[in-house]
Formats: C-alpha cells, structure tokens, sequence
C-alpha cells in the first residue's frame, strides 16, 4: 500500500522519498512552534532508552517524536480540504450537507437506492450503478444492519427482516484502549491558562493571524511515539501521545493552570467488541468489550510504567509538580488496573466492524471491498481493517479511497 500512500501525499518536509510523497493533495507538516515541553518529553525518552525517531513513518517505529501532522502553514488541513473542495466545480459531483442517510434499499442483492433525510425531509436517490459507503466504524455496520445485512437471528429478534446473511457485522470491533498520566506542573512553558500566562494568551490570536506561529497553531499533542513494555515482542506494543498541557482525564480540554499529560495506549489490543442493533432498528448499541482480554489489561498497567519513568528524567526536574492522576499511591499492578478499569478509555480509533477477508466473519472481499452478497455495494472507511493497525488511523482511513 506504500505507493497508495504516498500518492495521496504532498510532504512539505523533504523527508525520505522511500516512505514520502510529494505531489498528492494531503500537505504534510511539522507542528511550527511545538511547545517546549514537547521537546522535553522527546528528550526524556533518550534518557529512558528510547532513541528520538524523526520520521514515525519510515523503517522504524520505535522511539520519540514530534508527529506529522497535517497542516497547511499552521492551520487544520483537513481530509475535506485536501480532496473534496477542490473538485466541488465538477459537473458529476453533486454533495449534499446536513443529508443523514437512514437505510440501504434493496432488491434481488442489489442496492437500489438510498433513503436518507436532509434537512430534516426524507427523501429517496436512485442507484443506478453502485453505493460506495464510508460512515465510518460505527455507522456503517449500523447502517447495513439497519438495512437487514447483519446476522439474520439477531435482526429477526429486533423486528428487522434480514435480507443478506452476514454474521459479521458490527462484530470485531476493536480500538486503542488508553489511559492517562497528568501531573501539574508550576512552570507557565506549558499550554495553560493563568494570570502569569495572561500576555502571552492576549498575545496568541495575533501572532497567528498575522505569521501563523504560535501557541494557536498547536495540534495539542504534538509529541509521542512507540515503545515496548516487558511483555512485549519485537514490535512496540505501546503509543503515547504527550499533551504539553494539564488536562483532567478527559474531563474538560482545557483547565486553569500549568501542567502536563500523557495518553497510552495498547498498539495491538485483542480485545474484541461490537455494534449491535438496537431499539427495533431505530438506534444501536457500542458494546467495546475492554480488558475482556486480560493481555490488554497487563499491557497497559506496563505501558503505564514506562510512560511514568519518561516523567521521572532529569529533563522533567524543573517542570515536574506532583501527578495527579493516577496519583502517587497508585504503585501496584492491581492499582494501576483498579484506575485503568475506572478511567481508561480510547484515542478515537474504532476499526474492523465490516472486516475484509474470506473467512464466514468477513463482511467485504479483500480484493474489491464488495460486500458478500450484494453486487454494487464497497465499503471504505476505517470498518473494514481485519485488525487494528498500530498507529494512528486517519491517513490509512484515506488511503481506501
Ligand atoms: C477526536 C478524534 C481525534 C482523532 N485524532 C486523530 C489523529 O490525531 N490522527 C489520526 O490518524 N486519527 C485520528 N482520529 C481517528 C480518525 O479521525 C479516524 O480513524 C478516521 O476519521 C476514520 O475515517 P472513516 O472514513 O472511517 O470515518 P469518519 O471520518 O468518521 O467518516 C464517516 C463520515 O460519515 C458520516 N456519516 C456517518 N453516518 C452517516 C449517515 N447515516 N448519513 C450520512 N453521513 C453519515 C459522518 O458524518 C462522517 O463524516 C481521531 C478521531 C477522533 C474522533
């Protein structure tokens, strides 16, 4: 898939042409002004064993680092930038917004059309060759199941009349399970809102308006990267993605104050969850079934160890405050896990609940990303990954299209 990618990227950062496009749609960045305490976690990792990676996308993985990021001199470059808005002229595109599709419809293993509401009026679209679907991890399966694909017993039981049996939707869900380190910090480096902080804040929306440069251009966790617990083989089993700014675990995105977090995360979780139907059609169930393998429970409580030593390095000294989370009297493994089992939640990368593959479970052919059993309908999002790739799962979502 190397050439896929790279020909979906334009790299503003010269880096290897072996791993690196230049002449796609999608800029690819640098953060312009990653915060200093950024560099201090990449730093921190040196001194821990684990080497600065410049490039996450290129032979190796292990290591830290500021990411890529996509980003257009400093601002958001977004996947509706890059590849829908300049083609919005085109006579044969025609893109409805507000538009909620509601169901597939079907007939003799075909879609016919889509019944959808916009605006809040229903309508229906005809289709006259064939449905390329991409709502994601979640609303695909709900949609097909919604439309009577999915396991015929469990539609009956929900009243919805299966017309393609395919036991395989909405199971094999899985993410990235994650748990946080915060620790405050009393130096006013960090991204934090404070009277000391105050000019500098006052100072931001100029300086990004007028240079694109500054505190506003941050991306928010700007640094992070792979390492191996002691459980793990040859590859990373962990990610860590450094916020150089206190948050509560996932409770407000920004609060009073200086600090700094960090997220990891089990790279290759075996826990495996599911969408379900729900309410006789008209809703759905997440059902994401965390630590029901208890190796993504043992990773996690390590990788929580090694993102600690990363904190504990001389180059934190003069940051470092007192953490607050899990909080210091939080040291044995079943501790760890107590607070994972309360806290722990995911960094946003639901895949594998339309998997490709020819196995009963697989619900598209690998080849074409056709749905079994139904001639014109692919699917291409992030659903379709058998497993969970480990890294982060915005570019490979792309690169299906
Ligand atoms: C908060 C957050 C932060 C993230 N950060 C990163 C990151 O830093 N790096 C990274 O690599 N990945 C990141 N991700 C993950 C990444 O965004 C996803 O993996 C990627 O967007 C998946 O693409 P997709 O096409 O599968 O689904 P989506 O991007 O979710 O696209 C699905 C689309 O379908 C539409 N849709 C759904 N149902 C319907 C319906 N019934 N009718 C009409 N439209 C519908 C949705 O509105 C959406 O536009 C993040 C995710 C989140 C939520």
């Amino acid at each position: 898939m190397l050439p896929i990618f790279k020909s979906l990227e334009h790299n503003c950062l010269k880096q290897n042409a072996e791993f690196h496009g230049f002449d796609g749609e999608l800029l690819v960045d640098n953060p312009r002004d990653p915060n200093a305490l950024s560099n201090v976690f990449v730093a921190a990792g040196e001194s821990v064993g684990l080497p600065h990676n410049h490039d996450f996308n290129a032979q190796e993985q292990f290591g830290l680092g500021i990411y890529n990021v996509t980003q257009d001199t400093g601002s958001r470059f977004s996947s509706y930038a890059a590849f829908v808005k300049p083609i919005m002229g085109r006579k044969n595109l025609t893109v409805l917004s507000e538009a909620n599709i509601q169901q597939l419809k079907l007939m003799d293993g075909r879609v016919t059309g889509v019944r959808l509401t916009v605006a809040g009026r229903e309508q229906v679209l005809t289709c006259h060759h064939e449905v390329i679907l991409s709502a994601g991890t979640i609303n695909s399966p709900a949609l097909l199941l919604r439309s009577g694909i999915g396991p015929s017993a469990e539609l009956i039981a929900e009243g919805i009349e299966p017309v393609v049996d395919l036991p395989g939707v909405g199971k094999n869900l899985q993410d990235h399970i994650d748990g946080m380190i915060t620790v405050r910090s009393p130096s006013r480096r960090t991204l934090g809102i404070s009277l000391a902080n105050a000019p500098a804040i006052l100072a931001a929306p100029l300086n990004y308006f007028t240079r694109k440069r500054g505190m506003l251009t941050s991306n928010y966790v700007e640094a992070g990267g792979f390492a191996r617990t002691r459980l793990a083989k040859d590859q990373p089993d962990i990610q860590f993605h450094f916020v150089p700014g206190y948050r509560s675990h996932r409770g407000k995105l920004v609060e009073y104050g200086h600090g700094y977090a960090v997220h990891t995360c089990v790279l290759r979780p075996k826990s495996r969850g599911e969408i379900r139907i729900s309410n006789t059609g008209k809703g759905f169930e997440i059902d994401n079934q965390f630590f029901s393998d208890p190796q993504d429970a043992a990773t996690l409580v390590e990788g929580i160890r090694v993102a600690r030593s990363i904190f504990s390095a001389p180059s934190f000294d003069s940051y470092r405050g007192v953490e607050m989370l899990p909080g210091k009297e939080v040291q044995s493994d079943d501790e760890i896990l107590e607070y994972l089992r309360a806290e722990a939640l995911t960094v946003y990368h639901p895949a594998g609940s339309c998997k490709m593959g020819t196995d009963d479970m697989a619900v598209v052919a690998p080849d074409t990303l056709k749905v079994r059993g139904i001639e014109n309908l692919r699917i291409a999002d992030a659903s379709i990954m058998p497993y969970l790739i480990s890294g982060n799962t915005n570019a490979p979502s792309m690169m299906q299209h």
